[in-house]
């Protein structure tokens, strides 16, 4: 199909962030099909697991180029030769929207930084599909993809994840999905309600919704296996969700702003709606 308002056919010479299924196979389309056939070369994570997405839409570039979180720094100067030469080159990822916690922003910064154009096709991303099935609001979404494995790094980002208003949505492997669960519960309080998007657009597509307490049993009680986009809905100061967790790093945050205990436990009763007597059992504990 075709109207006025569609861009042309042609593919032109530049860098093409190419968008591919996430699961189910009939997801590509046919734009995305035709940038992969055009395309001189093609930049993907794994040879073999491209190859036969290739293979089965008839594409065959003179070369691929395996970019990889490794690899994509070196692959820049090679890419950036191509582009000068006025060829199509493809980027794409085994799955989604390749610069999409996948490699493909390096690449793209390069081309930027050196004036050629950048295109794309887009499609999947499993982060915007689980927000949009998820029930959750969805006029305003924070995306997170995968939290810090450990350490500072991972608490500061649960405080924050935990006190953000907008729906957020994580990515997590199977193996570790139990941690962050009962991390999560930790950081936001049993009572917040999250959705475990799993296998989305695959065979075994399930999407499970419920509370933070809930969900850890879930995680417990069946093993987790697939692909999971964690769906958690926001922050909002007057619920019962308010975990000690936020009322200590709020309560951090202002005396290390100089503010004597008294006044920063006067300040996060009223910031956060709970009883000031919870928060002066915090303050002299901590
Ligand atoms: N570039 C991809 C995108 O556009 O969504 C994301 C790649 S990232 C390396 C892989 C993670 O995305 C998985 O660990 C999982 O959290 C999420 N994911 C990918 N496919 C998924 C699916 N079919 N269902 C649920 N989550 C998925």
């Amino acid at each position: 199909m075709s109207n006025p308002d569609t861009v042309s056919s042609i593919v032109h010479a530049g860098l093409w962030m190419v968008a591919t299924p996430i699961g189910n196979l009939d997801d590509i389309s046919p734009r995305a099909i035709s940038v992969l056939r055009a395309a001189r070369v093609i930049c993907c994570e794994d040879t073999r697991h491209s190859g036969s997405l290739l293979k089965r839409i008839g594409a065959t570039p003179e070369r691929l180029i395996v970019t990889n979180d490794h690899t994509e720094h070196d692959a820049i100067d090679e890419v950036l030769s191509l582009l000068a030469d006025h060829a199509v080159v493809a980027v794409i990822s085994d799955a989604g929207t390749p610069g999409i916690s996948d490699p493909g922003e390096r690449l793209v910064t390069a081309a930027v930084a050196a004036g050629y154009p950048v295109y794309s096709t887009p499609g999947p991303v499993a982060f915007v599909v689980a927000a949009a099935i998820s029930g959750l609001p969805t006029e305003r979404l924070a995306f997170d993809g995968f939290l810090p494995r450990s350490g500072a790094e991972r608490r500061e980002r649960l405080t924050e994840v935990a006190r953000e208003r907008r729906t957020t949505v994580l990515y997590e492997a199977p193996h570790r999905l139990q941690k962050t669960l009962a991390e999560l519960r930790d950081a936001c309080g049993p009572n917040r309600m999250i959705v475990l998007a799993r296998e989305l657009t695959k065979l075994h597509e399930d999407v499970w919704r419920g509370t933070l307490a809930d969900a850890v049993q879930h995680a417990t009680d069946v093993e987790p296996r697939g692909e999971y986009a964690l769906v958690l809905a926001p922050y909002v100061s007057d619920t019962m969700d308010v975990s000690d967790t936020d009322i200590l790093s709020e309560l951090a945050q202002r005396t290390s702003r100089g503010l004597s205990k008294r006044d920063a436990i006067d300040e996060v009763t009223a910031a956060l709606g709970v009883p000031r007597k919870r928060v002066y059992a915090l303050a002299v504990s901590s």
